[in-house]
């Protein structure tokens, strides 16, 4: 083992590396020892091709196994990625048809590689073909003949990408085989490769976890009799959600892969994933993503059914499409390619999380014929590794041989989706879409604008005010109407008539043109979108709207006379920061911008106050929520108000307004130990707002009893899958079997953790109820416990809560959509700088009511109307029931009550008993926040069955003891895309001990008229 991975370091720095420059010809012969184990290692004929079933041996270029000393696909064996990206760099220094370089590191500091492969010639013109890629991608100015001149030069580029989820092993071993073969073959197929295409690959796209993998799975083939370890963090951040992110493009693989991305213009992007049997070659069930050009809906398809037939041809058994996925949401690594004009595609093969050889059964729906799956996978197999290394690389090789064989087709096409995406702002439309230099929120409207520009979105400046005859051409979209393109109106004759006669444009103001390369992107971003129910159901978000979760105000212009308007084309956008005025007390505007609440954890030393009410000073309006600094150092201040863009005013009146401190808290975010990922964008959501937190684990709560001298927040992020099932797994967490599991470091486990993640001497046990009561001993002790969505049920169950209940939803869908919600309570030191609308993000529940005792029936939602509201009898569904026997007497008309006062409402006779169950005003739950009523509630995606939440509380605040806990039934802290509702999280942390300021009565307590019980109803 050894002596033969010194014999290649010495050949790597003496024999073979000056070889390489001389003359005698490298040889290629049968590498017979390895072929003959591919063949041991798979496991039926019907699991391999010709392509695959043997491996070249090269005079000159070492194959896999002789650095790795297993061949690719044997069993029980992975490699980390030190090792793989050593072998790439081997096989670049060894073969003339091969480059690596370097596209980044990821956040834990491994590297990410591109792999080259081509013939000598183009590799040796690689920067030119580049540059052709380039001009194609953005063909403005292009003229048809250059671009066909370009087309019949340049070479297509197929990127090939492994593991993004690190329990998917196969594809990071399957593309070192790859590349080898690529390199060396010398078959006409792989020939025609080599010289008509050039070949990248990036072996591993989520480093970080796959080495944890890697570490779990060898660990536990030394170890195999103690339990396995759970996969706890796959990277450094989310686990399977990494492939949700290109929306967000808050992880560092995402950046790296763009960037890669905009440098190369591949034409293809392929990702390779495992998960069902035993080829899944993507198109997707539909809808589709409605924004893409219909070309590459075409490409998907023309590419999966080249490789299915040549696949099937072999007789290699259960290669199918459509199926499994459905095209919709953009936020997917392969979405980077879709995105811009190219293809983006993946395969799904049948892994077995890690390189074990067992033996595995089919559910029947994996093996019934289907149009899409007329040749099924079997019922029952004996399944190996290099059986899916065999599969993988024979279709992506079917696949590459195709492109090579079209690449000016496929040039070509890729020319002309991105002509047509030029041509689109005058097409199909919109022209264009602005963001009005009037929104309150520069600082997000800056930072959401240089995400477009990462994406390569050009921005644009208007240089003066625009105005467009108004003939509803130009839509103010979310967050609600945007001023910034107010209609002008003739107030004389308003009472005639509403209809604005033009809309302004105010000068200063972004434009998003859509006559450029990427303006499908930017379009399918910043739009609304429509899911009908009558699709199949979603294979991720419904909706995404950007503008509506950033709270960033965004118009929608069709009239392309905007394009002819003066504008700039701007750079990377700083926004501006500043103090005015004089005076020792520096005022800063609550406007929700996340770098708000950066300030406060920056100066955390500087006494900070924030306004209980709205006021003037200098003759400026300040909203309540205005940070008031009184004799704060101006000189720090204004460093750190120029560094994260915010405007300060100095003052020297006397502010009479109400203030409480604003704090600078200690934030614990919690995670378990069997899986996280929710929490992974609460902690990017924090770190990207310098916000400082604690990571500690679900088993540290219940080992720390008196959490509140350790923390003043607790954030319980969604865990578990909500409900008592959920609740139950919070508890247990991993059983308390065998022996201890500590979650460090060792010689098994180098990468077990990192800077910023966990470690415990033992993962079990959960929660636990010790863990529950000091969770609860925390809030009743002054602290405050934030739980969303699927843990609110947590507090709630826990008791925790008065007259507040969680449930599911009964049959309402909301497969993650944009939703409306409205400020319930504008005094509410959580909704501090918000306006009255705020769109978020929603998913399924949980649906929160408030009201009477435990949530009960105050919280209903008033008497019942319309059909089926009145008893059978005479007459129609809205006669009066004239009960026989007696005299009509007219029954009292229904009471309206709003929501809230439902909420709130106590019948006159309730039992005494009941009454003195109310907890006393200062202890009730205050609704911050509330869904809009079912007619208004969605902007974006699909709710069926929404009123299940409408009008329902979408954040509540409960007193418990001297501390709160703050309920979310919307997930603020979503993929780095709500960036909108950042701020109800923030605010509540820095006010966590002064959540009760501006708190009114609601339900009066004990001594007045009382709530409504189940005890009543059992009188
Ligand atoms: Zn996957």
């Amino acid at each position: 083992m050894n002596r033969s991975l010194l014999g290649v370091i010495f050949c790597l720095s003496l024999f073979c590396a000056t070889g390489l420059g001389q003359s005698a010809p490298c040889t290629v012969s049968d590498h017979t020892e390895y072929s003959k184990k591919i063949k041991e290692f798979t496991t039926e004929p019907v699991f391999s091709t010709e392509l695959v079933d043997h491996l070249p041996s090269s005079s000159c270029v070492p194959a896999p196994d002789a650095f790795l000393h297993h061949i690719i696909g044997a069993p029980d064996v992975l490699d980390y990625t030190k090792d793989i990206n050593a072998y790439m760099r081997l096989l670049a220094s060894k073969s003339p048809r091969v480059k690596v370089w370097s596209i980044g590191k990821s956040e834990e500091g491994r590297e990410m590689l591109v792999v080259a492969v081509s013939d000598e010639s183009n590799l040796a013109k690689l920067d030119r073909y580049k540059e052709i890629t380039a001009r194609l991608a953005d063909p403005r100015g292009l003229s048809e003949t250059d671009a066909q001149k370009l087309i019949g030069e340049g070479k297509p580029i197929y990127w090939a990408d492994g593991s993004i989820h690190s329990p998917e092993t196969g594809a990071p071993e399957m593309l070192m085989e790859l590349a080898y073969r690529l390199a060396v073959e010398d078959t006409p197929f792989i020939q025609k490769i080599r010289k008509d295409s050039i070949v990248l690959i990036t072996p591993i796209v989520e480093v970080d976890g796959h080495d944890r993998m890697v570490d779990i799975y060898m660990q536990h083939k030394k170890h195999p009799d103690q339990a396995p370890y759970p996969l706890v963090w796959w990277g450094h951040y989310v686990a399977h959600d990494n492939n949700r992110d290109n929306l967000g493009m808050s992880l560092a693989l995402s950046r790296n892969m763009l960037k890669t991305f905009l440098d190369w213009h591949p034409t293809v992007m392929h990702d390779l994933h495992e998960s069902v049997p035993y080829l899944y070659i993507m198109t997707g069930t539909g809808p589709y993503n409605a924004w893409l050009d219909p070309i590459v809906i075409s490409e998907w398809q023309e590419m999966a059914y080249h490789e299915i037939e040549e696949m099937t041809k072999r007789g290699v058994i259960g290669v199918w499409t459509h199926g499994f996925y459905d095209g919709w949401a953009p936020n997917y690594l392969l979405s980077i390619a879709n995105n811009h004009n190219s293809i983006g595609r993946f395969y799904e093969t049948f892994g077995n999380g890690g390189a074990d050889t067992r033996v595995r059964t089919l559910r029947p729906a994996d093996t019934s014929r289907e149009w899409f799956r007329p040749n099924p996978p079997l019922a029952k197999v004996k399944w190996s590794a290099r059986n899916n290394i065999n599969m993988q690389e024979s279709a992506i090789l079917f696949g590459m041989n195709n492109l090579a064989g079209n690449g000016q087709k496929f040039l070509n096409n890729f020319y002309l989706k991105s002509k047509r995406a030029v041509e689109k702002a005058r097409t199909e439309g919109p022209a264009a879409w602005v963001f009005p230099s009037d929104d309150a929120r520069l600082g997000e409207q800056a930072r959401f604008l240089n995400l477009l520009q990462e994406q390569g979105v050009e921005i644009h400046r208007t240089e003066k005010e625009i105005r467009l005859p108004a003939t509803g051409e130009i839509k103010a979209e979310a967050p609600g109407k945007a001023a910034g393109a107010r209609p002008a109106q003739d107030k004389s004759d308003a009472k005639e008539d509403k209809k604005p006669a033009e809309t302004v444009i105010l000068a200063g103001s972004y434009m998003v043109r859509m006559d450029q390369p990427y303006s499908r992107l930017a379009d399918m971003i910043l739009d609304t979108q429509y899911y009908s129910s009558r699709d199949p159901r979603s294979y991720d978000d419904t909706g995404w709207t950007l503008g509506a979760l950033r709270n960033v105000k965004t118009m929608r212009a069709m009239d392309t006379a905007v394009l002819d308007a003066p504008m700039k084309k701007v750079g990377k956008l700083e926004p501006a920061g500043a103090i005015d005025g004089t005076g020792k007390t520096f005022l800063i505007q609550h406007n929700t911008d996340n770098t708000l609440a950066t300030l406060r954890f920056r100066l955390a030393g500087t006494p900070m106050e924030a306004a209980e009410d709205a006021f003037e000073a200098d003759g400026i309006k300040f909203k309540a929520g205005t940070f008031v600094l009184k004799n704060a150092d101006r000189a720090a201040l204004e460093k750190a108000a120029k560094d994260l863009g915010l405007k300060v005013h100095a003052t020297n009146e006397d502010i009479k307004v109400s203030t409480h401190p604003l704090a600078a808290p200690r934030v614990g975010i919690v995670h378990n130990w069997q899986n996280t990922q929710n929490d992974g964008w609460f902690r990017v959501a924090f770190e990207e707002q310098k916000v400082p937190y604690t990571y500690v684990a679900d088993t540290w709560l219940r080992e720390t009893q008196d959490l509140r001298a350790k923390l003043d927040v607790i954030i319980l992020p969604p865990m578990g899958g909500g409900g008592p099932a959920g609740l139950s797994a919070m508890l247990r967490g991993l059983p308390m079997r065998g022996k201890p599991m500590p979650w460090k470091n060792s010689d098994d486990t180098p990468n077990f953790t990192a800077p910023g993640l966990d470690s415990t001497d033992d993962i079990r046990g959960g929660l636990g109820y010790q863990g529950l009561a000091n969770l609860e001993r925390f809030v009743r002790e002054g602290g405050l416990l934030i739980a969303v969505q699927t843990s609110a049920s947590l507090p709630v169950a826990a008791g925790m809560t008065d007259m507040v209940n969680v449930a599911d939803a009964r049959t309402m869908q909301a497969p993650g959509s944009v939703v409306l919600s409205s400020v319930d309570d504008k005094k509410s030191p959580i909704t501090y700088g918000y306006d009255d609308k705020l769109y978020i993000y929603f998913r399924q529940g949980p649906v929160i009511t408030v009201g009477g005792i435990g949530g009960g029936p105050g919280g209903g939602g008033g008497p019942e109307e319309g059909p089926g509201a009145r008893s059978s009898g005479r007459g129609s569904a809205s006669d009066p029931d004239v009960i026989q026997g007696r005299k009509y007497a007219a029954p009292e008309k229904p009471v309206k009550r709003s929501p809230r006062e439902q909420e709130l409402y106590v019948p006159e006779d309730l039992a005494e008993a009941a009454r003195w169950a109310l907890p006393p005003a200062d202890q009730q739950p205050r609704v911050v926040l509330r869904f809009a009523a079912e007619k208004e509630l969605l902007l974006s995606g699909m709710i069926t069955g929404g009123n299940e939440i409408a009008e329902k509380p979408a954040v509540v605040d409960v007193p418990h003891g001297k501390g709160h806990v703050v309920l979310f039934a919307n997930n603020p802290m979503w993929r780095n895309e709500t960036t909108g509702s950042f701020f109800l999280v923030f605010n509540a942390i820095m006010n966590y001990d002064h959540l009760d300021a501006g708190r009114s009565a609601m339900v009066q307590g004990p001594t007045a008229t009382a709530a409504a019980g189940d005890e009543e109803q059992q009188d």
